[in-house]
């Protein structure tokens, strides 16, 4: 088992050259986060998940959650002493308001933070992660009171949030919703059943905040009649302290492939009178209200794909120096695997694909505060609102699943012994099987570019996007850190991307067509974009008179590694949309 050692140089290089986060402060008016500031949020953070948080991942994956006869649930050791010391010490408000107690840092600076929590132990994690999209959009949609009421104890993280959108008939769709709201004086009683709800019941924090989606009974049909309501699990008193048992609470938990320590919950609502519900934003409009979560969640589900990818290549990479096999080629005598050309094929490619997901989820993030960012002109503040949508279900579908590519590989790097769950290798694998499925599947996600990020807009957000990687080229290439051959193949692969997003305007209101290459089409978009970014952090990595040393080189290496090995993948994805995915469309249920 290896011990969880936080990138923080790759980390703060990537902020920094690669999601451009200081000129973000700047523009943004973030003057508090410097670069020492940075460096020791990273630092401090890097301590907290290697010594606290990371030894818990292990056991916490054997033991499991259990729920008990009085509904309560028992989380694994060290879990709940983990989640004080993590509230106690301030990391749950950093990128909060300080009205309601935040430390009013930006929300990119936070990316990094939570990378570390999720590489220490993603079942963990995943607490802080809903907590976090839940004050979210409290902070965006719930009226004054509510906020006062509720926002202090969650931003401070001695509250926790769930989302609950999920019903058995309600999953990708959320039209089929039918938890029943009822009006009662202020309040609203809510009656209903959700499952898979992520942390629904826990005993690591004082009181937990439900968001949950339900119908009013005069809503109209579909999404359009779905309101959202903050459900406590104890009603605030008085004081504010959580007072009576509000009635609600989990069933059951389900029995997982992975993140085993997460309590997934069904959770009832209303067995009784009625849970009550304070009403977050207007009635009916709900869906719209929860997107400022899911949005948000959305992007750190992808940052999850870099964190489980970090955290599998650096215990594959510690192995590999550690096990002997055979000699590897020019060597005498038995060799470290390390030296086999196969394992560094292996290993480079967990790399490369990890730095590039990390460039990409650090970017959209950065892109998030831009448009968040009250001071910012509304041209610009437009521009970036595009770009953060744009790049959301890249971040949560590209980042999702090279994280099941990565976490394979790890395995493959321990052979036989990969497969055995001692070494830890295949929990990652388990734990990452999740991500491209939860927070909106990313046959869903690719949907959502196509339609909404590309179409909707006719292609505006895509053809800025396509600019700046252009016109970084453009002034790359004089002093060009990659062969001229390189140069080709990343040109044309954003030539690619021009063409499949021509061919996605031109057929953009054929269903069918769409919804079957749109998978292709957000595979190449992201990919397209990695490999800008990585070109992005080799020209800084070189350029940097502070740092001619291994870490330029290591830069350039994945680069190219990247260019060679990754981005002739597009070249498949442009097939399948030149031909309109003919194979999908072709097809009748009876050739299942
Ligand atoms: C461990 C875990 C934790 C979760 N946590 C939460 C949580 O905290 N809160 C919450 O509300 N939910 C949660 N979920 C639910 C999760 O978000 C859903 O499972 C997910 O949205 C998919 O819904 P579904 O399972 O009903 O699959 P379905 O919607 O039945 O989809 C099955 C397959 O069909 C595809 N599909 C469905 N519709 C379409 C379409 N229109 N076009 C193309 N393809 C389509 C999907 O991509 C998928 O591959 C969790 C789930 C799990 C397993």
């Amino acid at each position: 088992m290896t011990e969880f050692r936080a990138p923080t140089r790759e980390m703060a290089f990537t902020l920094k050259h690669v999601a451009g986060f200081s000129e973000m402060t700047k523009a943004c008016g973030y003057e508090d986060a410097s670069e020492d500031v940075v460096s020791a949020i990273l630092e401090e953070a890097a301590r907290f998940a290697g010594s606290v948080i990371a030894p818990t991942n292990v056991t916490g994956d054997q033991t499991g959650v259990r729920l008990d006869s009085d509904y309560k649930v028992a989380t694994p050791a060290g879990f709940k002493e983990a989640y004080q010391q993590y509230a106690d010490s301030g990391w749950a408000s950093l990128q909060f308001d300080p009205e309601f107690g935040g430390q009013g840092l930006p929300f990119s600076l936070a990316i990094p933070v939570q990378e570390m929590w999720h590489a220490a132990n993603m079942a963990w994690g995943l607490c802080p992660l809903l907590s976090q999209g839940a004050v979210e959009a409290l902070s965006e949609n719930a009226s004054d009171a509510l906020k006062e009421q509720l926002l202090p104890k969650m931003i401070s993280g001695h509250w926790t949030g769930t989302m609950n959108l999920t019903e058995p008939q309600a999953g990708s769709d959320l039209s089929n919703i039918r938890t029943q709201a009822h009006p009662d004086g202020d309040v609203y009683r809510i009656k209903g059943q959700k499952i898979f709800i992520t942390w629904g019941e826990h005993d690591m924090a004082e009181n937990i905040i439900h968001l949950v989606l339900a119908r009013l009974p005069d809503a109209p049909p579909g999404v359009k009649g779905i309101s959202l309501f903050a459900v406590p699990k104890y009603l605030p008193d008085a004081s504010g302290e959580p007072g009576e048992r509000n009635d609600c609470h989990a069933v059951s938990l389900e029995h997982k492939l992975g993140i085993h320590a997460s309590p997934t919950c069904v959770m009832a609502y209303g067995d009784n009178e009625g849970a009550t519900g304070y009403l977050v934003g207007e009635e009916n409009r709900g869906l719209a209200c929860m997107f400022t979560m899911m949005n948000n969640a959305r992007l750190t589900v992808g940052l999850q794909g870099v964190s489980i990818s970090e955290r599998a290549y650096q215990q594959a990479r510690d192995y590999t120096f550690e096990r002997t096999q055979g000699t590897a080629p020019g060597e005498k005598g038995v060799s470290p695997i390390i030296k086999h050309p196969d394992v560094r094929r292996m290993l480079m490619t967990m790399k490369t694909l990890t730095e590039a997901a990390r460039g990409l989820a650090y970017t959209g993030c950065v892109a998030m505060d831009y448009a968040n960012a009250e001071s910012l002109p509304d041209d610009l503040k437009s521009r970036y609102t595009r770009r953060a949508n744009l790049l959301t279900p890249l971040v949560k579908g590209w980042c999702t699943e090279i994280a099941q590519e990565v976490t394979s590989l790890g395995i493959q790097c321990y052979g036989g012994m990969g497969f055995i769950e001692e070494t830890g290798a295949a929990q990652h694998y388990r734990d990452a099987r999740i991500l491209p499925i939860y927070e909106g599947t990313n046959g869903i996600q690719a949907l959502d570019l196509i339609g909404r990020k590309t179409i909707r807009d006719n292609g505006q957000a895509m053809a800025e996007l396509i600019d700046d990687i252009r016109s970084f080229t453009g002034l790359a290439q004089s002093g060009s850190v990659i062969s001229a051959d390189r140069q080709a193949k990343f040109d044309q692969a954003v030539t690619f991307l021009e063409d499949a997003t021509s061919i996605v305007l031109e057929r953009g209101d054929d269903d069918q067509f769409t919804g079957a290459v749109a998978f292709d089409y957000l595979m190449l978009s992201s990919i397209v974009t990695a490999s800008w970014l990585m070109l992005k952090a080799a020209t800084a990595a070189a350029n940097d008179p502070a740092d001619q040393s291994a870490f330029a080189a290591n830069k350039l290496a994945t680069t190219n590694f990247f260019i060679d090995h990754i981005l002739p993948r597009c070249s498949a994805h442009m097939s399948s949309m030149r031909s309109g995915d003919d194979a999908i469309m072709a097809l009748s249920e009876t050739d299942f």
